[in-house]
């Protein structure tokens, strides 16, 4: 074993996870996905998906450097966030990406001056916020009215007819992003119903977008990864293929990050102590929430195996980090096979906003990534 606590990725469950995603859009030839870059910037992973012919979403000036050296072309560009710095707008300008999902009339003013002094031209789509309840985490539902993200429907049209009056801008369409982890298809219809009346009122003031893009959020089974490893990316695109309402030639764009590379990633972690309480036991392991902070952070949910002893019989564990935070728990009141010091533990479906999001809180370092084919 390697030295932990450490990511493992299954390079081939990434690779038949992108195969399932060309093949359920196969038949959509207007259909086009984008890989949520932020869910997981590991280069290895980045390359994987190039070579699956995907295209990017970028929330960092970072995020578009890291993609370009990856191998993805400009043309397959688009970078989202509420508060892009000119740095970061005049660098996406230089590499001539494809759009800009703007998300203020603020950042639009900026974009427009920024162009003009490179005597460039920005392709943009404005990023609306549809008022769709993802039914999701509250950290990470993005889609209702009040909130950062976005352009409010009532500001839509001022924000139009503003782009189309610039020099420097060239409006290509709409962009919604509803929020993460959604695991059921309603919300999605929602969006679709919202997106098809924009869609449908703008082509009667005789303004065709040439981009619709529905953003990401398709949720992945944390209870039973092992079962059912493949997001069911069929249902998720026939949900837009039946009901989202385009004209000929209006393209759709998705950007997925979990669903993509969610399940290839486990943290491995060992025990290095099982104390027991008066009532508790707690397996003690060497990763913290510095490694994977998604249990303390959005009280997230992941499944965790005992893999040096896999069929003993089972006990009641809390898992916990040696981080000094009441906070780093990794699960409680879990089964494990009978864990002892020295035992690993692996951490499933910790291949999205995972190894990313790592620290280096009480100056512990960052976990390392090893893969396998
Ligand atoms: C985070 C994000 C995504 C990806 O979300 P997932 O839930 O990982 O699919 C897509 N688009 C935008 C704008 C985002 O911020």
């Amino acid at each position: 074993m390697e030295q932990t606590p450490y990511y493992k990725y299954d390079l081939s469950l990434l690779d038949r996870t992108l195969q399932a995603v060309k093949e359920a859009v196969a038949d959509s030839s207007n259909f086009h996905v984008h890989y949520a870059v932020k869910a997981n910037s590991n280069p290895v992973i980045l390359d994987r998906i190039c070579k699956a012919g995907l295209g990017v979403d970028c929330v960092s000036g970072a995020e578009v450097e890291a993609s370009l050296q990856a191998g993805f072309k400009a043309d397959s560009i688009a970078f989202a966030g509420v508060g892009k710095t000119d740095r970061e707008i005049n660098l996406a300008l230089d590499a001539d990406i494809f759009c800009f999902n703007v998300e203020s009339v603020e950042e639009l003013q900026v974009i427009q001056s920024l162009a003009a002094k490179k005597n460039k031209t920005a392709r943009i789509a404005f990023r609306v916020n549809p008022n769709v309840d993802a039914h999701t985490n509250a950290k990470i539902t993005t889609g209702l009215a009040e909130n950062k993200f976005g352009i409010n429907m009532e500001l839509l049209d001022g924000a139009i007819d503003m782009a189309l009056g610039m020099s420097n801008i060239e409006l290509l369409g709409i962009h919604f992003h509803i929020g993460s982890q959604i695991t059921q298809m309603e919300p999605f219809s929602q969006l679709c119903a919202k997106a098809s009346a924009i869609n449908a009122k703008y082509l009667e003031c005789g303004i065709r977008f040439s981009i619709l893009d529905m953003g990401g959020g398709l949720g992945i089974d944390y209870t039973d990864p092992t079962g059912n490893p493949i997001p069911d990316f069929k249902a998720y695109f026939d949900v837009f293929r039946r009901e989202l309402k385009t004209v000929p030639g209006q393209q759709v764009h998705f950007e997925l990050g979990r669903s993509i590379v969610a399940q290839c990633g486990s943290l491995i972690t060992q025990v290095t102590y099982v104390k027991k309480g008066t009532v508790k036991e707690f397996a003690i392991v060497d990763a913290g929430f510095n490694d994977l902070i998604r249990p303390a952070f959005y009280g997230a949910h992941h499944a965790i195996r005992n893999i040096s002893n896999t069929d003993g019989a089972k006990r009641k564990y809390d898992v916990v980090g040696p981080i000094c935070e009441s906070s780093d728990v990794f699960d409680k009141d879990i089964l494990l096979t009978e864990t002892h010091r020295g035992d690993y533990l692996e951490i499933l479906s910790a291949g999205a906003y995972g190894e990313v999001m790592a620290s280096q809180y009480n100056m512990r370092s960052l976990p390392k990534s090893y893969f396998e084919e």
